[in-house]
């Protein structure tokens, strides 16, 4: 059989000013494909359109998605990677730490994909992928709202799979262990160590490790794989 070729989509990643959305970008472009992604500030890789805006703001995703259906056409692929933490335990956790990360996470998920589903419903082809993270399905001490936002991701590419799997549209759920990224960097050395004596693969991963991952999973060759979860993880949260 001839090696299959993917075609060239027009993708969008949120939060692609750095870290694994950056890598992510960076991989598409790569490979060809006509590269968005949003940010709030900085700019996303060499090759690619940067857009501003929030994802916690329906009305500037409204407008960056104008925007780049002008300039590169309707997004095919979308990748809903922005994402913040505020780690506490619970009985600190004020009502703020757990509203802003879930409607970062899981809020701004749905606002993304909801206007890219729009032009995905025209097209009769769609590829949704959603970052959680290991956390999500595992859990993690102070990080309730983190992981809540997290898992709601399953749930929402499970039930978008479900009202629009026939219609060429896949979701599926990235979730990611622990990536060299700012987010990893801010945790103290010692607990970076502890967290390495977990994991399977005895290491972190590189953001590209996961940018990979997440292009085949977008790709022409994964049609028939909708609703998945896929760790990039180490081997840490196995039994998902
Ligand atoms: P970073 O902290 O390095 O980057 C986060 C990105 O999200 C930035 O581009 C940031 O933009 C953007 N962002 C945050 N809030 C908003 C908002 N309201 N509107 C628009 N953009 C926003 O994170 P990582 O690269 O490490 O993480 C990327 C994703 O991967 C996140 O969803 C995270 O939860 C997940 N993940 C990360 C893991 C890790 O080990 N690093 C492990 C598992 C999952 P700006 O620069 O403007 O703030």
């Amino acid at each position: 059989m001839p090696h299959s070729e993917n075609s060239p989509r027009t993708v969008l990643v949120t939060g692609g000013n750095r870290g694994i959305g950056y890598a992510i970008a960076e991989e598409f472009v790569a490979l060809g494909h006509r590269v968005a992604v949003t940010a709030r500030s900085g700019e996303g890789p060499a090759g690619s359109l940067t857009v501003r805006a929030d994802v916690t703001d329906a009305s500037s995703i409204d407008a960056a998605f104008s925007e780049i259906e002008q300039k590169l056409g309707p997004v095919e692929v979308v990748v809903a990677n922005a994402g913040i933490t505020r780690d506490t335990l619970l009985m600190r956790m004020s009502e703020d730490d757990f509203d802003s990360v879930v409607n970062t996470n899981l809020g701004g998920s749905f606002r993304v994909v909801k206007r890219a589903s729009k032009g995905m419903l025209k097209a009769r082809f769609g590829r949704i992928v959603l970052i959680s993270s290991v956390v999500g399905l595992y859990g993690g001490p102070g990080q309730v709202n983190y992981a809540s936002s997290k898992a709601g991701l399953v749930g929402m590419a499970r039930s978008i799979t479900r009202e629009l799997g026939a219609r060429g549209i896949t979701a599926n759920v990235i979730a990611p262990g622990f990536i060299e990224t700012d987010m990893t960097a801010e945790l103290p050395e010692a607990t970076q160590a502890e967290y390495k004596k977990g994991i399977p693969a005895g290491r972190f991963a590189t953001p590209a490790e996961v940018a990979k991952v997440v292009a085949w999973i977008a790709g022409d060759d994964a049609g028939y794989i909708s609703g998945a979860v896929i760790p990039v993880d180490g081997g840490l949260g196995m039994g998902h």
